[in-house]
């Protein structure tokens, strides 16, 4: 029995990766389908079987209550829309599963943690990365010290956006511009794979002046972290620059990186080592698997089993907790220490 899913918002990443990803679920399908355009959803809803009664727009979202062939509610919306919508959500009965960021601020994240607990439903941020298998073999390799400890880690994000009357450049519905866009993967892939949290931060930030793309959201951020064991990393993330996604684990006695790192395929890793006199310099393989498919049948195995996710809302607050942190820091000019978190019970 496979958990239902209603995907909310028929945009860019429904229609070119979740939808398809859901032919490679063994545990989760697509049974309704939510958006402002009843044309576009009823072709989707032909080419991927969901009944035309199980189509909805932002006004009959609410009456999913009243449809037992949804389980789970996948929010792929703009994220100044995703605290509404899990709310929503929360209410009409349904687990959520929602797109990265989690929402524009920490405080919308607490509400939607609260509101998915008050309704006894799950919540879970759709992180990809840490339901990817090379990222798990690093995660590991750091965690088992493969390669003695590690002592520094490096993460970029690049991509050249120019739409600037896309909503990723209103602040309103974006919450800010690279950062929580792209930068969250190096943030967030970082924390997963060392299991602990940054005491201190130190940001910088730069938009071109004058350039309409960036008149309400920031174009450039770079970021270090400070960690408890002594790691430091250093990141960067930018929106007007040739695409670039990298990561590199420095330890001891080794390297790890990846490029890319955070794409949706063709995840590519090197790692170099010694022993004794000897370099080994090699390009670990795994087979490809899709990182939405992953991720959606993990959901619906928590669904299933009554688990918490791997990712659940503390994880998404976490980052926001941070990542108002590293604007505060660049807005300061000086680093900012985190050592009150909200009550994180997911350090793994
Ligand atoms: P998109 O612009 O392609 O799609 C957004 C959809 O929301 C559109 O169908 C649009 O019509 C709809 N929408 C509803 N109300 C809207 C409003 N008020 N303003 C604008 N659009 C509105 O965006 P996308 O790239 O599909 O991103 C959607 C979400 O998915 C975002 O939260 C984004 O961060 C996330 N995302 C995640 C990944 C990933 O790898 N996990 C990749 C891309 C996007």
């Amino acid at each position: 029995q496979r958990v239902g899913y209603a995907i909310v918002g028929l945009g860019h990443l429904s229609l070119d990766e979740i939808l398809p990803a859901l032919a490679q679920c063994k545990k989760s399908k697509v049974t309704a389908l939510v958006s402002g355009n009843r044309e576009k959803a009823l072709k989707v809803a032909k080419q991927y079987g969901v009944p035309e009664k199980n189509i909805y727009n932002y006004q009959t979202y609410d009456q999913l209550k009243d449809n037992p062939e949804v389980q789970a509610i996948y929010i792929v919306l703009p994220n100044g829309l995703h605290a509404e919508y899990t709310i929503r959500g929360a209410k009409a009965g349904k687990h959520i599963l929602c797109e990265k960021p989690m929402a524009n601020t920490p405080e919308e994240c607490r509400q939607m943690i609260e509101a998915c607990k008050q309704a006894n439903r799950k919540l879970m941020i759709a992180y990809r990365i840490q339901y990817e298998p090379y990222h798990a073999m690093i995660r590991d390799s750091i965690r088992q010290k493969k390669f003695g400890k590690v002592k520094f880690i490096e993460a970029t994000n690049a991509q050249y956006t120019a739409n600037p009357s896309h909503w990723r450049h209103v602040k309103a519905l974006a919450g800010g511009g690279s950062l929580p866009d792209i930068g969250l993967y190096c943030l967030n892939t970082i924390r997963y794979a060392l299991g602990e949290e940054p005491t201190e931060v130190m940001g910088y930030q730069y938009s071109t002046p004058g350039d309409p793309l960036f008149k309400e959201v920031e174009e450039n951020v770079t970021w270090q972290m400070r960690f408890p064991s002594g790691v430091l990393a250093n990141c960067a993330t930018a929106y007007a620059a040739h695409e670039n996604r990298t990561y590199k684990v420095l330890a001891e006695k080794g390297w790890m990186s990846m490029q890319p790192a955070f794409a949706y395929k063709g995840l590519s890793m090197k790692q170099s080592h010694a022993e004794g006199p000897v370099e080994y310099n090699e390009e670990p393989k795994v087979a490809e698997k899709n990182q939405f498919a992953l991720e959606m049948d993990h959901f619906s195995d928590c669904i299933q089993q009554d688990k918490k996710p791997f990712t659940p809302g503390e994880e998404g607050l976490q980052d926001h907790i941070i990542m108002e942190a590293i604007y505060q820091s660049a807005q300061e000019g000086k680093p900012v220490k985190l050592q009150k978190y909200d009550k994180l019970d997911t350090f793994r």
